[in-house]
């Protein structure tokens, strides 16, 4: 029995480790796919403190042996079920575990638009975060999924970089606050494809 599980190897499940053996208790991780997470898929970071400019891989690996040499066990098993008491059991595919306290860390998933050979370009010209990769993209011609707050924050910050960008959206109109959309009146490099429906 564990102190702590923690579902998920990603950047938020390893540092609740190092946090959890700094503290004492005792810690499994489990991870289903790739120790590291979505940061993995991030060919080059230049916005982690500490490091001008590092792979995600190599971040990643180093976040790996950090928790690792700390005494966390790290192992791999794809959890399908967590049973709440007083002792926790985590089940997965591989085993069943007990501890007295779980963290989920499973991480988010972007939605993806099912395009072919999408999955092989992400990372390599697919983006979901602007602030993370809009840097890559200076000075080029880039399309924004999605019209909503979230995209039109995006497509705000990318058109100070970038030469120009396109928001594509499937609705007649965009469905963000109008005080961005206003902002993005203002901007003479960004252009509007509305209605699309079939991407
Ligand atoms: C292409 C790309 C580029 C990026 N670039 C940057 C950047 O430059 N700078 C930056 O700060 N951020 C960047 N990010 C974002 C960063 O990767 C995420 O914010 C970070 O990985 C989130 O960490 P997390 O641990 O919360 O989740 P995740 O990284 O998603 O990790 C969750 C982990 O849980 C595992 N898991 C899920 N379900 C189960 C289960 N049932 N059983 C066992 N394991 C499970 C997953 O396999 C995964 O390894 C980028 C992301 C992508 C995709």
């Amino acid at each position: 029995m564990y102190d702590i599980i923690i579902v998920g190897a990603g950047p938020a499940g390893l540092t609740a480790a190092v946090y959890a053996r700094r503290a004492g208790k005792s810690v499994l991780v489990l991870e289903k796919d790739t120790f590291g997470g979505q940061v993995t898929f991030s060919p080059r970071l230049e916005n982690y403190p500490g490091f001008q400019e590092i792979s995600g891989n190599e971040l990643a690996q180093r976040m790996l042996e950090q928790a690792m040499a700390l005494g966390a066990e790290i192992d791999m098993d794809t959890v399908t079920e967590v049973l709440d008491g007083e002792v926790k059991t985590v089940v997965g595919e591989a085993g069943r575990y007990e501890a007295r306290s779980v963290i989920i860390a499973a991480g988010a998933r972007h939605r993806r638009l099912n395009l072919p050979r999408e999955e092989e370009f992400i990372g390599n010209g697919i983006s979901f975060c602007a602030v993370c990769d809009g840097a890559f993209y200076k000075d080029q011609h880039v399309a924004v999924i999605g019209g909503g707050n979230t995209a039109l924050q995006e497509v705000v910050l990318l058109a100070d970089i970038c030469k120009k960008v396109t928001v594509v959206q499937n609705l007649a109109f965009l469905t963000g606050e109008e005080k961005l959309i206003q902002l993005l009146q203002s901007k003479n490099n960004i252009e509007y494809i509305l209605s699309l429906i079939h991407i």
